[in-house]
């Protein structure tokens, strides 16, 4: 059951092959016998996911019906602990569905359980959640990325043909490459954020994991649209991704910025990357070197905006309306202070205080101003590529997985990791992350990125790769 595609899974329960009972019984199987492994998953909701496939079988409607699928633990699910995996809401059951969860659940979709992530969806490893580090599956050593870490280990061990991520500065691209699977962070606008835990608002983006770009193509026609509830979603037509699926890329213009080749990228994941855009060459793309000169601007931009939006998003969680309270305040301050040093992690912690500093008085033009505009550069950039090119290709990370614990004490070499998803965050555009290879044993993925609402020329790029290669079959051994 759990190497099909979406489309087979959809199509063979329309034919009455097996039930969504079946397939959510056989997800559940994979789920016992691998998920706490990974730590992938921090609540599990088998018997509503057992009740909602039979619904689904005694009244078939939608185009995802009967699809198991797991949420990052970031999105609102009613009735259900939604932790974002912190401290301070690990007693919170959401009272609404967020847009995201909402719109799958109406396509059809049987929700097996929420995903461990970094704590506020702040990090790159998974290694900053209160419920502890997610594994790898292709060596449990090494971190799944993150922090839509769990989202990415639990598609790429086959716990679920597909999950929900979000991308703040690569939480989709970055997991994905390290777990081996196909993930997207769609334009900035494309899905709504309502019910999503805000981290930073003007970057913050939900997109999906699958086994393929295909199986992305079906999940993002079935989350994407405008939400009046979210008013930075945009008011555009989502089109069926997966009829967009050609195969054809011949005459596509695909550009390398010279800075994601530049210093830093390993040699091992360079010649997987070298290879990935030859065989886009023999697909028939023209491949053309492109300067996207602001590019190092991206980690000090980013280290700014985002915990100084964080800063505010997380001004809510004060241990009075709602999450953790400490035992026994003795006055108002004490209660406020107390709650968030107990119920924030060390993580969250820096990113609060960086988020106001940057915005004190007295810094504020230095730091957060300035970053502003340098982001707007970043975005000029990419006007300038995309006014030549079609797409952009480049790595994803500068290296495959790290060992767990290698850069846990060491923020700044954590955030340097950014330095190849961040641009595209920072700019708003559409991004995927393509298995290309491996180096040790671990997964390479390619970057694959497109101008504004361009998701269907995106998808087609990586599903024209796919159909020419194999990488995005392979399985963790352990995990067939
Ligand atoms: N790694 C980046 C951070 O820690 C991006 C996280 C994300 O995209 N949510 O902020």
């Amino acid at each position: 059951m759990h190497e099909r595609s979406i489309a087979e899974l959809i199509a063979a329960r329309a034919a009455g092959e097996f039930s969504a009972a079946d397939i959510t019984a056989a997800y559940l199987d994979r789920i016992d016998t691998h998920a706490d492994t990974l730590n992938a998953l921090i609540t599990r909701t088998d018997a509503a996911a057992r009740e909602r496939a039979a619904a689904l079988d005694a009244r078939a409607d939608g185009a995802l019906a009967g699809l198991p699928i797991i949420h990052k633990d970031i999105f609102c699910t009613k009735g259900v602990k939604t932790s974002c995996a912190s401290r301070m809401l690990d007693n919170f059951i959401a009272p609404y569905n967020a847009t995201v969860v909402e719109r799958l659940h109406a396509a059809g979709t049987v929700t097996l359980g929420k995903a461990n992530m970094d704590e506020f969806a702040m990090g790159s490893s998974n290694e900053n959640s209160f419920y502890g580090a997610v594994k790898n599956p292709w060596n449990l050593d090494f971190v799944p990325g993150g922090s839509s870490g769990g989202s990415a280990a639990a598609v790429a061990a086959g716990l679920a043909p597909a999950a929900t991520g979000t991308d703040t500065g690569g939480s989709i691209r970055q997991p994905a490459a390290f777990c081996g699977v196909t993930g997207i962070k769609p334009t900035y606008g494309r899905v709504s954020r309502y019910g999503m835990i805000a981290f930073a608002s003007s970057l913050d983006q939900g997109g999906c994991f699958a086994r393929s770009a295909e199986d992305c193509a079906h999940v993002l026609t079935a989350m994407a649209g405008f939400d009046e509830r979210d008013s930075t979603s945009v008011e555009r037509d989502v089109p069926d991704y997966a009829s967009q699926l050609t195969g054809d890329i011949s005459g596509l213009t695909i550009g390398l910025p010279r800075e994601y080749f530049a210093e830093g990228l390993e040699a091992g994941s360079r010649e997987v990357i070298d290879a990935a855009i030859d065989q886009m060459k023999a697909l028939g793309a023209n491949v053309v070197e492109i300067d996207m000169p602001h590019t190092d601007l991206a980690v000090s931009t980013y280290y700014v905006i985002a915990p100084a939006e964080a800063s505010s998003n997380l001004a809510r969680f004060d241990g009075v309306r709602y999450g953790y309270r400490c035992a026994d305040p003795v006055d108002l301050d004490d209660l406020y202070t107390r709650s968030r040093a107990e119920g924030f992690g060390p993580e969250v912690q820096r990113r609060i205080m960086m988020g106001a500093y940057v915005l004190s008085a007295g810094y504020y033009d230095a730091y957060y101003l300035k970053a502003q505009k340098t982001r707007r550069l970043i975005a000029g950039d990419f006007h300038d590529a995309f006014a030549k090119v079609d797409l952009i290709a480049a790595p994803v990370t500068q290296a495959p997985a790290f060992p767990i614990g290698e850069k846990a004490d060491d923020p700044v070499a954590m955030y340097l990791n950014d330095v190849y998803t961040l641009p595209a965050s920072l700019a708003g555009v559409p991004g995927m992350s393509v298995p290309a290879g491996f180096v040790d044993g671990l997964p390479v993925g390619l970057q694959l990125i497109a101008p504004w609402f361009e998701e269907g020329r995106l998808l087609n790029a990586a599903h024209s790769y796919q159909q020419a290669t194999d990488w995005h079959t392979r399985r963790p051994p352990g995990f067939e």
